[in-house]
C-alpha cells in the first residue's frame, strides 16, 4: 500500500540488560544501547555522613534532574529536546509525590557518528534507531512484609526513604535518543506527519519504564519458555566478560551453589487472569529447578539442563499465556486488574507483557503505556481521552500500578503545562495498521533483546514503543 510506504514505523526495543550479579550486588548501567557496558559492585551501605548529604528536595514542580548532553550542532534542536524532558518531568511530578529527586542522564546524539550501539546498520535508511531509556541501576531489596528479594529500580528505591541504603549510583534513569530520527515537538505544524513521533509522549513513556514499569519475565533463552531473570553466583570480572548472557563460571563459587529466578518489583503484582494465580507462585515453581553452578560452563549447557527439567513445562505454559490475549494482568493494591500486553504473535521481547493491553487501553486515559505510539501528540491523546484536567498523561490504572510498587500518588492533579496541540483533536490515533512484515522487525527477541534500541524502519506507519526491559542474570 502506497500510503504505508510513506509513513513511519518505530519499534522501541527497550532496555534489555543481561548481567551477572549477586543478591548483594548492585548493577549500574552505563549505556542503554549496550547492556554489556555495566558495572557490578557490592551494594555498600552508605555511611551516616553520606546519608546526610542526600539532597533534600526543594518544593519543585519538577523532581527530575536531567543531565542533558546534546551532541549535535543545532542549538535550537538541543533546546527543544531538553525542554521535552523538563515537560515530561513536570507531568510526572504533578502526579507522583516524589520524595527524592530523580536524576536522568539523557544524551541526544547521532548514533551513526559514534560507536554507541552494537549492530546498528547505518547504511539501511529503513532502519533508524530512535533511542532507548531505562533504569540506570537496580538494587535487590526485600521489605519486612515481602516474601522474597526483588529488584528495585533506584528511582523507586530512593522514594522508600529507608533508614539505611546502599550507596546510590549517580543517576536513576539513563536515556539516549538519536538525533538522526524525526521527532515532532509542540509548536510544530499539525497534523503531526505520520513519519514523526511526539517526543514528549515517547520521553514520558520511557521515563515511566525507568521508574519501574518493567518486568523480568521474558523468553530469556529464545526457547519459547517464559522465566524471570536468573540469579546465580559469579564475580564482577566474570559478569563484565559475560557475552550475551553466557553464564560464566565463578571460580570461587561454593560447591553446590544453585541458580535462582529473580523478579523485579513490578512482577510481584502480576497475575494470571484466568484463575487469579499470582505469577510469583510460578517463580517459586521454577525455582524448584536445581543445578550445581559449578557444573555450568556455558549458557547452552544451562539451557539444555533446564529443558530437561520438569520446570521447562511450567515455563512453556507461561510462554503460551504470554502470547494469549488477556491472560496476564497487574493486580493493583486497590484490587484493579490491569490487562497486560499478551496479544503479540509471535512473542516480542520487550514489547510483550511489559505494557498495558493495546486493544483495551489505546483509547482510554491509560493510553500512555501501550506498546504502540500513536500518530497523535500527547496533548491530542489526552484531549481524546478527556483526561487533560483529571489525570494528565498518567491514567488512573497506571497510577494504581505505580502506587502498588511503592510510589505515592498526589491527591490532586493540577496540569503543569497546557499543550497547544490538545486543541486540535485527532480522533483516530491508531487508525493505520502496521504492515505485518515490518511488525516482525521487532520480533527477533534473541537478537533485539540484548540491547536497548528504538528502530524506525521507514516505510511503515506506526510508532511502537517497547518496554525498557531488564534481563538481569543474577548470581547469588
Ligand atoms: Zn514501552
Amino acid at each position: 500500500m502506497k500510503n504505508l510506504s510513506t509513513t513511519l514505523f518505530i519499534i522501541l526495543i527497550g532496555l534489555c540488560l543481561t548481567h551477572t550479579v549477586s543478591s548483594e550486588k548492585c548493577i549500574q548501567y552505563l549505556n542503554p544501547l549496550n547492556s554489556k557496558e555495566n558495572r557490578v559492585f557490592d551494594c555498600l551501605m552508605a555511611s551516616p555522613a553520606q546519608k546526610r548529604q542526600l539532597p533534600t528536595p526543594p518544593a519543585s514542580d519538577n523532581m527530575f534532574n536531567v543531565q542533558f548532553n546534546c551532541l549535535v550542532n543545532d542549538k535550537a534542536l538541543c533546546s527543544k529536546v531538553e525542554n521535552v524532558f523538563v515537560t515530561a518531568g513536570r507531568f510526572i511530578t504533578a502526579t507522583l509525590n516524589l520524595k527524592a529527586v530523580i536524576s536522568v542522564n539523557a544524551t541526544f546524539l547521532n548514533f551513526c557518528e559514534v560507536n554507541i550501539a552494537p549492530g546498528i546498520d547505518c547504511n539501511n535508511p529503513n532502519k533508524v534507531i530512535l533511542g532507548a531509556a531505562g533504569p540506570a541501576m537496580v538494587i535487590p531489596y526485600k521489605d519486612e512484609t515481602a516474601d522474597k528479594v526483588r529488584l528495585y529500580p533506584q528511582a523507586l528505591y530512593k522514594q522508600l526513604g529507608l533508614p539505611s541504603h546502599p550507596q546510590f549510583g549517580p543517576n536513576e534513569i539513563m536515556a539516549v535518543f538519536n538525533s538522526a530520527a524525526n521527532y515532532w515537538f509542540e509548536g510544530d505544524p499539525l497534523p503531526m506527519p505520520e513519519r514523526q513521533a511526539d517526543m514528549l509522549l515517547v520521553v514520558t513513556h520511557e521515563l515511566i519504564h525507568g521508574l519501574g514499569f518493567t518486568t523480568a519475565w521474558d523468553d530469556l533463552f529464545g526457547i519459547n519458555a517464559l522465566t524471570p531473570v536468573i540469579a546465580g553466583i559469579t564475580d564482577d570480572d566474570a559478569s563484565s566478560k559475560a557475552p550475551g548472557g553466557v553464564i560464566p563460571k565463578e571460580p570461587n563459587a561454593p560447591a553446590g551453589s544453585s541458580l535462582q529466578f529473580l523478579e523485579l518489583i513490578f512482577d510481584k503484582f502480576m497475575i494470571l487472569t484466568a484463575d487469579g494465580i499470582q505469577m510469583t507462585t510460578q517463580t517459586d515453581e521454577l525455582n524448584k529447578f536445581q543445578i550445581d553452578v559449578q557444573n555450568i560452563k556455558s549458557e547452552e549447557q544451562l539451557v539444555q539442563a533446564f529443558m530437561a527439567s520438569p520446570q521447562y513445562k511450567v515455563a512453556q505454559g507461561l510462554f503460551q499465556k504470554a502470547t494469549t490475549s488477556g491472560s496476564m494482568g497487574f493486580k493493583t493494591i486497590s484490587g484493579d486488574v490491569v490487562i497486560l500486553e499478551t496479544s503479540l504473535l509471535p512473542f516480542q521481547s520487550s514489547s510483550s507483557i511489559g505494557h498495558v493491553d493495546f486493544a483495551t487501553y489505546k483509547n482510554s486515559s491509560d493510553f500512555l503505556m501501550v506498546f504502540r505510539s500513536p500518530t497523535a501528540t500527547l496533548g491530542q491523546m489526552m484531549a481524546t481521552a478527556g483526561s487533560i484536567d483529571t489525570y494528565g498523561p498518567i491514567g488512573p490504572l497506571l497510577r494504581g500500578i505505580l502506587q502498588s510498587m511503592g510510589y505515592e500518588i498526589k491527591d490532586k492533579y493540577v496540569p503543569p503545562v497546557e499543550l497547544p496541540s490538545a486543541k486540535f483533536p485527532n480522533k483516530e490515533p491508531f487508525a493505520i495498521k502496521p504492515v505485518p512484515d515490518d511488525v516482525n522487525e521487532g520480533t527477533n527477541n534473541k537478537k533485539m533483546s540484548n540491547n536497548g534500541r528504538i528502530n524506525s524502519p521507514i516505510g511503515i506507519n506506526v510508532l511502537i514503543i517497547a518496554l525498557a526491559c531488564i534481563l538481569v542474570t543474577l548470581f547469588m
